[in-house]
C-alpha cells in the first residue's frame, strides 16, 4: 500500500449529515468505509455542525457556500467572507504534513487552485457534470501537471467534459449491509432526491397522477417555492412527503416502494438513490440522461425510458411486475459492494 493516512476533504455546501451536500455524503462515508476495511487510516475535514458516525471528524466554522446548480456555466467564482470553503483549505494546509494523500470531495476551484501550492498529492473526486467554466478550466489544468489526479463517478458524466480521456471512473459503492431487501412490495411508488427544480420531481408527480399510484417522497426540501409549485400545479396527485431521512430510515420506507422513479432535468452524475433502492431490491425507472444510464439495465433492473416523455414512465410502471427484485439487490452487490469501491479506490491512489 502507497499510501497509508488520508485527509478527506468534505464539500463545503453544508454539514455533513444535514443533506444539502446531496449523495457527496453518502458517497464520502461509503469511501471512509471501504477504505478503513483495507486498513487505511482516514480523517475528515468538514464544515461545523458536521456528523459522521465512527470517524474522526475536524470541524470548520465558516459561511457556506451556494450549490453551484443554481449558477450559470460563464458566472464567475464567488468568495464570500470568512468563507468556510477557504477557512477548510487553510486548515488542511495546516495539518497536511500529518497525512500522505488528501482527497477533495467538493466541486470547487478553490482545492483546484492550491493543487500546486500543497507539498501533498491531493486526489479530486468530481462529483458533477461539467456546469462552471472556471472550474473546467482549473481542473485541466490539474490534469496537466498532476495526471491521474481526477476521478468522476461515471462515463456520461465524464462525456461533459471536453478531457474526458484524462479523466478516471470511480463508479460508487454502497454498504449492502445497511439496507434490507423486501420481496413484496405495497402499492406505492418513491422518489428520492434534493427537492430542487434539476432533480424534476415535478414529472415523478405527473406520472403518478396519470398512473394513480401513490408517490412517496423523501429528501431534503431545498427550495420550497419549487414544491408548492408542483402541488399547485398537481393539485390532485396522490403525493405524499415523508421528510429527509437518515440513510437506515430511508432504506425502511424505500424497501416497500414498487419502484424508484427518476426524473432528473440535468445530467446526473452518478445517482446514489438508484444504488440504494436496488439494495433494497426495488427497480428503477429512469430517464435515459447521466448517471441512471449506466446503472440501470433496462428490462432487468427496471427501465430507462426517453428523458422528460411523462407517457413512457407511466407506461414502464405498468410493466414493473415483470422486473424480479431479487435481481436488483443481486446487481447491487456485484456491481457496487464496499469492497469493490475500495479496491477502485486503491488501484487510483497507486496511480498517483
Ligand atoms: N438522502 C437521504 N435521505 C433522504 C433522501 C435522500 O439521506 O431522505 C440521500 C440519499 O441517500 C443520497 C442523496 O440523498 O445519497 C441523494 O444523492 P443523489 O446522488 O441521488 O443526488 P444528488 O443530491 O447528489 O444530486
Amino acid at each position: 500500500m502507497h499510501y497509508k493516512k488520508l485527509l478527506f476533504v468534505s464539500t463545503p455546501v453544508g454539514p455533513l449529515g444535514g443533506g444539502t451536500g446531496g449523495g457527496v455524503e453518502l458517497t464520502l462515508y461509503n469511501c471512509v468505509k471501504a477504505l478503513q476495511k483495507r486498513g487505511y487510516f482516514i480523517d475528515v475535514v468538514a464544515p461545523l455542525g458536521s456528523k459522521l458516525e465512527g470517524v474522526s471528524l475536524h470541524q470548520i466554522p465558516g459561511e457556506l457556500e451556494k450549490s453551484i446548480q443554481e449558477q450559470s456555466p460563464a458566472d464567475p467564482i464567488t468568495v464570500y467572507n470568512n468563507s468556510v470553503l477557504s477557512n477548510m483549505w487553510q486548515y488542511v494546509r495546516e495539518i497536511e504534513q500529518d497525512y500522505d494523500l488528501i482527497v477533495n470531495f467538493s466541486f470547487d476551484w478553490l482545492p483546484l487552485y492550491l493543487t500546486p501550492f500543497l507539498k501533498k498529492n491531493v486526489a479530486h473526486l468530481i462529483s458533477m457534470g461539467s456546469l462552471s467554466n472556471v472550474i473546467n478550466t482549473a481542473i485541466e489544468k490539474v490534469l496537466k501537471h498532476f495526471p491521474y489526479t481526477v476521478a468522476v463517478h461515471g462515463k456520461i458524466q465524464a462525456k461533459t467534459f471536453s478531457f474526458c480521456d484524462q479523466l478516471l471512473c470511480l463508479g460508487n459503492g454502497l454498504d449492502i449491509d445497511q439496507y434490507q431487501f423486501c420481496a413484496q412490495p405495497q402499492d406505492y411508488l418513491a422518489w428520492v432526491g434534493r427537492i430542487s427544480p434539476e432533480k424534476g420531481l415535478e414529472d415523478a408527480v405527473a406520472a403518478a397522477q396519470l398512473s394513480n399510484i401513490p408517490l412517496r417522497i423523501f429528501g431534503l426540501m431545498q427550495n420550497r417555492d419549487y414544491f408548492d409549485r408542483i402541488c399547485a400545479s398537481y393539485p390532485n396527485a396522490p403525493i405524499e412527503y415523508g421528510g429527509f431521512l437518515s440513510t437506515a430510515q430511508l432504506q425502511d420506507q424505500l424497501k416497500f416502494a414498487r419502484v424508484l422513479l427518476m426524473t432528473p432535468h440535468w445530467v446526473e452524475a452518478f445517482g446514489n438513490v438508484a444504488i440504494e433502492a436496488m439494495a433494497c431490491g426495488v427497480p428503477v425507472i429512469a430517464y435515459r440522461r447521466g448517471g441512471p444510464t449506466e446503472i440501470v439495465q433496462d428490462g432487468k433492473t427496471g427501465y430507462l425510458v426517453e428523458p422528460d416523455d411523462i407517457s413512457a414512465i407511466v407506461s414502464a410502471i405498468s410493466r414493473i411486475d415483470k422486473i424480479d427484485r431479487w435481481l436488483c439487490r443481486e446487481q447491487a452487490q456485484l456491481f457496487y459492494s464496499l469492497d469493490s469501491l475500495g479496491q477502485r479506490l486503491e488501484s487510483w491512489f497507486n496511480k498517483i
